[in-house]
């Protein structure tokens, strides 16, 4: 039997899998110039997603598992193991996580999933798409189509032609081998991949990130991958993360994101939020957020 979901709206249910948790990174890394001071006023909202005493921010590495349609689509795979990521020792070789262990007690087992959705690709976002089997990079989802964003695949074909090392070489093991075995299916932004679940483009964070809509019968739920890191930035939407590759286009995207989330009363699940999701009522310039509750609702 399944661990509840998450989230339950309608006939569509989420379950949060960890792959590695807290995920901590100092402020002025993640947000170089940025002032923590500005959050001071918020520290109820952003318990367990900043600290302001430490200066740190508080992240999740974790993959969204959303049912929908009679489909199991699991958005985003995290670090994976056995892969070799010197520049991060956290990241490096990892074994024994339980995170398929985790992804089974919540119902999908590798056999089980219908599509695995990049919102791009980055080391943390592709990690579990393969899996080191008898030396090889296999597919860890036997059946699944991977999508990701044509746009995205391109732009990291490209970069890796000239850097095979670039993005810690994940496109390597993590990607390619996923193109190689047939299973990999770039879409356009706008794109349906399921009744009532539909593609959206988020670029800035990388140029070709995509995010996913998706239609429950009550709100509508936004992931968005890391259009946002932490709820932090719907307090101060122009703060772009230091791993944006162009970081004004990732504070217009995330502001219109978090105008529409607002407009909508929608749930906006960013990739490393530490929680369900959130919910935000706009202030003037700012988006105070509120986290969904722990029993499903939101
Ligand atoms: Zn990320």
């Amino acid at each position: 039997m399944a661990t509840p979901p998450d989230l339950a709206l309608g006939g569509v249910s989420v379950h949060r899998v960890v792959d590695l948790d807290p995920f901590v990174l100092p402020f002025d890394m993640i947000f170089p110039g940025a002032d923590p001071a500005a959050l001071g006023s918020y520290r109820a909202e952003l318990e367990g997603h900043v600290d302001l005493d430490r200066k740190e921010v508080l992240l999740a590495i974790q993959t969204h598992v959303v049912r929908i349609a009679g489909l199991t689509i699991l958005v985003d795979t995290c670090v994976g193991e056995h892969k070799p990521r010197p520049v991060r020792p956290d990241w490096n070789q990892r074994a024994a996580s339980g995170y398929l262990d985790r992804l089974a007690a919540a119902g999908a087992r590798p056999e089980d999933v219908d599509i695995v959705l990049c919102t791009h690709l980055h080391a943390d976002h592709v990690g579990w798409n393969t899996q080191l089997r008898d030396g090889r990079w296999v597919p860890t989802f036997p059946r699944a189509r991977y999508v990701m964003g044509h746009g995205e695949l391109a732009h990291w074909q490209a970069a890796v032609a000239k850097d095979p090392t670039v993005s810690h070489g994940c496109f390597t093991d993590s990607v390619l081998p996923v193109i190689e075995a047939g299973q990999a299916a770039p879409i356009a932004p706008g794109d349906s991949i399921a009744e009532g679940a539909m593609t959206l483009a988020l670029p800035g964070h990388t140029p070709g990130q995509i995010g996913l809509r998706i239609e429950t019968g009550q709100r509508p739920v936004f992931f968005c991958g890391d259009a946002v890191h932490t709820p932090a930035q719907a307090l101060e939407p122009d703060w772009s993360s230091r791993f944006c590759t162009d970081r004004e286009q990732s504070a217009v995207t995330r502001r219109a994101l978090f105008e529409q989330v607002a407009a909508e009363d929608a749930v906006l699940v960013p990739a490393h939020l530490r929680a369900a999701g959130m919910r935000l009522r706009r202030e003037g310039s700012r988006y105070r957020p509120t986290m969904c509750g722990c029993d499903g609702s939101c």
